[in-house]
């Protein structure tokens, strides 16, 4: 298997296609300016469209918007651009599914306070969060466990803080998803139809009978009986002001929101993603993230070298089983899977369908598919 000598896309790819210089398409297509994402113009409109929505929500309730914060530097920069540039009335929410380290609960905290942000926090019952996650670890799809637990996960959470604010009568969700996190359909704003579709990619998760009604009713369901419409969902950083990731850090920092120690993505991961890291890398060969580290190589803003390097450690310690094997162990345990029995699931993996995009793995092969603006 060989390697872009720009990023680190291998040969195994569908985007490999490499050249006589050994680059691969994505590399080619960034250096002739052919890139996906936004346009300046759509950028523009979104924005636009943000500030005239919070014009017109601002001070008419007893609290404008919910923000959700997860512990992270996005979710907490977001926050700090709506409380300091947009001056909203904030309640923040947060979904304890278990799995969390305290380090995030910590940060989220502490961001919270310096922000003046109050904190509404949704603990999933620990038998919920095992159910939720054992289903989907032995449903994933062939693309990866990263790839399917994440995304249902976070439209779990999405769905939480629907039902949330609705409750709440506040009119306006905004998540915090970089401008890395989108495409497709998913850019700016989640329309309700467009949630209802991915929605079907959790299956019949949701029609299990040992999930309690009163537990249920907490999350917006869509297409569900109570039919009222949920409110508007936002993510803002797709067009507001996102400098790159390390900025966002140093300005956390600068700000007392969150110290640079502290912001580090690989801190903040949660047990399960560093499970399913695990068994993708022992699954294919090579740890998931390869797509999103080589657009951040080819943005400049991460090195290639100490990628590739770190890429090849992973590998080596999962293979020798000395990659944090008792949090390996003791993640396994608490959804009730042994190792093997992962890796089985993980082989009889099923293709993807419609329903189940590629939304919270960055892909640039994904371009905003549908008109916008609206
Ligand atoms: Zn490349």
């Amino acid at each position: 298997m060989s390697t872009c000598k720009k990023c680190l896309v291998t040969s195994s790819r569908p985007e490999a296609d490499f050249d006589s210089r050994g680059l691969c398409r994505l590399c080619r297509d960034y250096e002739s300016g052919k890139r996906g994402g936004a346009s300046p113009e759509l950028v523009a409109w979104g924005r636009k469209d943000f500030s005239a929505t919070v014009e017109g929500i601002r001070g008419k309730r007893a609290c404008d918007a919910l923000v959700c914060l997860s512990g992270g530097k996005d979710s907490a920069y977001l926050a700090s651009l709506l409380r300091g540039e947009y001056d909203l009335k904030l309640v923040g929410f947060y979904v304890d599914t278990g799995f969390q380290p305290a380090f995030s609960r910590a940060n989220l905290d502490r961001a919270a306070d310096r922000l003046g942000i109050p904190l509404e926090v949704f603990s999933w019952p620990d038998d919920f969060s095992r159910r939720f996650y054992r289903y989907f670890f032995t449903r994933p799809l062939a693309s990866g466990l990263t790839g399917t637990v994440c995304r249902v996960c976070q439209l779990a959470i999405i769905s939480a803080a629907l039902g949330h604010a609705r409750r709440r009568g506040i009119p306006l969700v905004l998540i915090g998803y970089s401008p890395y996190q989108s495409g497709g359909d998913w850019f700016y704003e989640l329309k309700p139809e467009v949630f209802a579709s991915a929605w079907r990619a959790m299956g019949d998760f949701w029609s299990d009978p040992a999930i309690p009604p009163g537990l249920r009713g907490r999350f917006c369901i869509p297409e569900g009986p109570d039919g009222e419409p949920p409110p508007r969902l936002l993510m803002p950083l797709h067009v507001l002001n996102y400098p790159s990731e390390r900025e966002v850090r140093a300005r956390l920092a600068r700000e007392g929101i969150l110290p640079s120690s502290r912001s580090l993505p690989r801190k903040t991961k949660c047990d399960l993603v560093r499970l399913m890291a695990y068994l993708d890398t022992l699954h294919f060969g090579a740890p998931p993230h390869r797509l999103l580290v080589s657009e951040k190589i080819r943005r400049g803003e991460a090195s290639r070298w100490k990628y590739r390097a770190a890429f090849r450690a992973f590998s080596w310690l999962c293979r020798l089983g000395l990659c944090q094997p008792a949090l390996v162990r003791a993640t396994l345990r608490r959804i009730g899977l042994t190792g093997e029995e992962a890796l089985r699931c993980l082989r009889e993996g099923r293709e993807s369908d419609e329903g189940y995009r590629d939304v919270f793995r960055m892909d640039p092969r994904r371009e905003l598919t549908r008109a916008f603006p609206p």
